[in-house]
């Protein structure tokens, strides 16, 4: 068995040897059976979540009222849950209450989707009511239970459905395509902060160019945050290589610049994202701009900064809109800057009040400014000597 999963037989057997049923489920039973490299693995168990707490010397409490404690272990922290259902749904997401249950099944019957509801016991036997060992062989995502209904309790599986196809390049089971088609616009009752974390995985799934189809063809975009009028650019997007981004900003200003937003900050703050990450779009999205217009040069790279320069690059190559070797090209700009901010001129406001012998005002930041440009563009030397020869002769305009 996968050495994670050894780690994590420890917890396993520390809960059953106090008399507790303890399982791993989810995703990493789905992507141990599938081979795939293995994400958090998730334990459940009869255990509730004092209980929990009680046998093990290093918990966090995420979430003791839905049952769930990560155990941290010398070699990593798992989330351990208590077995249980999901009690009654009225407003199409969140379960009114949560209700601990004794049994396995009772648990894996409330999860999403059958290739998401087998167990594993320690030794590696699997358990698998919901048949969804066939659904993985024949790669495809299907409802536990009656779709309609399973969307009704909530409705972001629709997405989810969606986001697993990219993720894992399946296809979804017929009836339950034609349940999201169906109850599509359900989405509107699904909170945003969740449908950014599953728009990201979609995103960065390699089976993107079967996901984008299936969110199209099933309306569900509609209900995504301003994307209603973006059908043609989301089906243009379909082939883009997310997954071969370097981090969150460069993912939204792919998208953002694939979806040619022109509100930006709006479309940003739709999908609220952090301060830090809009930010960087923003500036992205100005440098990819700027670079449409006049290429890379001196002053791109110096008001921009070599980092963003360097994020736009790897988008517009990837969109077959600049050349690789732009790459040393921007470095080579950036390590030849003479300065990399105002702050690095030689010179600085009591130096131009003596040299210029003029009572303080607001002329420094004027000639700052020009004196930027000038030692940006190579004109003045950024040396003491040069700098105040050119600011005797500056003529305050
Ligand atoms: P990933 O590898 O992307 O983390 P995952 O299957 O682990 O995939 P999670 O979102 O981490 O997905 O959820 C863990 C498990 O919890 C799922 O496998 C599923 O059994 C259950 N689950 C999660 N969200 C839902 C939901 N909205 N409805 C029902 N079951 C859910
Ligand atoms: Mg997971």
């Amino acid at each position: 068995m996968h050495t994670s999963f050894q780690h994590a037989t420890a917890i396993i057997n520390v809960l059953e040897g106090s008399g507790h049923e303890a399982y791993f489920v989810g995703g990493s039973v789905r992507d141990h059976l599938m081979d795939n490299a293995l994400g958090d693995i998730d334990i459940a168990t009869s255990a509730t979540p004092d209980q929990i707490q009680a046998l093990f010397p290093k918990t966090v409490d995420v979430g003791a009222e839905h049952g769930t404690i990560i155990v941290v272990t010398e070699h990593d922290s798992f989330e351990v849950t208590t077995f249980r259902t999901d009690g009654t749904y009225t407003d199409y997401r969140r379960p009114d209450e949560v209700i601990f249950v004794k049994s396995l099944s009772e648990d894996l019957k409330r999860r999403d989707f059958t290739m998401n509801a087998i167990a594993m016991t320690r030794t590696g036997e699997i358990l698998d009511p919901f048949n969804g060992k066939v659904d993985i062989d024949r790669k495809l995502i299907r409802t536990v239970g009656e779709a309609s209904e399973r969307f009704h309790e909530d409705a972001l599986r629709m997405f989810r459905a969606i986001r697993f196809s990219s993720q894992l390049g399946f296809s979804i089971d017929k009836e339950t395509f034609l349940a999201i088609k169906k109850n599509a616009s359900l989405m509107e009752n699904v909170s945003v902060e969740r449908k950014t974390v599953e728009m990201e995985k979609l995103l960065l799934g390699k089976g993107i160019n079967k996901a984008i189809p299936l969110l199209i063809d099933s309306g569900l975009f509609r209900y995504l945050p301003l994307l209603e009028e973006k059908r043609e650019e989301l089906g243009r997007m379909a082939s883009f290589p997310f997954h071969e981004l370097s981090g969150r900003i460069e993912l939204w200003t792919a998208f953002a610049n694939l979806l040619e937003i022109f509100e930006l900050e709006a479309f940003l703050n739709a999908w609220k994202l952090p301060k830090k990450v809009s930010k960087g779009v923003i500036l992205n999205i100005l440098t990819i701009q700027r670079f449409m217009q006049n290429g890379w040069n001196r002053e791109l790279v110096y008001y921009s900064g070599g980092e963003a320069c360097l994020a736009s690059h790897e988008i517009l190559v990837l969109q077959g809109k600049d050349k690789p070797e732009s790459f040393d090209t921007i470095q080579q700009i950036s390590e030849a800057l003479p300065i990399k901010g105002i702050k690095d001129i030689a010179a600085n406001g009591n130096d131009l009040v003596e040299w210029r012998d003029q009572k303080r005002g607001k002329w420094i930041s004027e000639l700052l400014h020009d004196l930027e440009k000038e030692i940006l563009e190579g004109k003045v030397r950024n040396e003491a000597g040069a700098i105040k020869e050119w600011v005797r002769s500056w003529q305050q305009k």
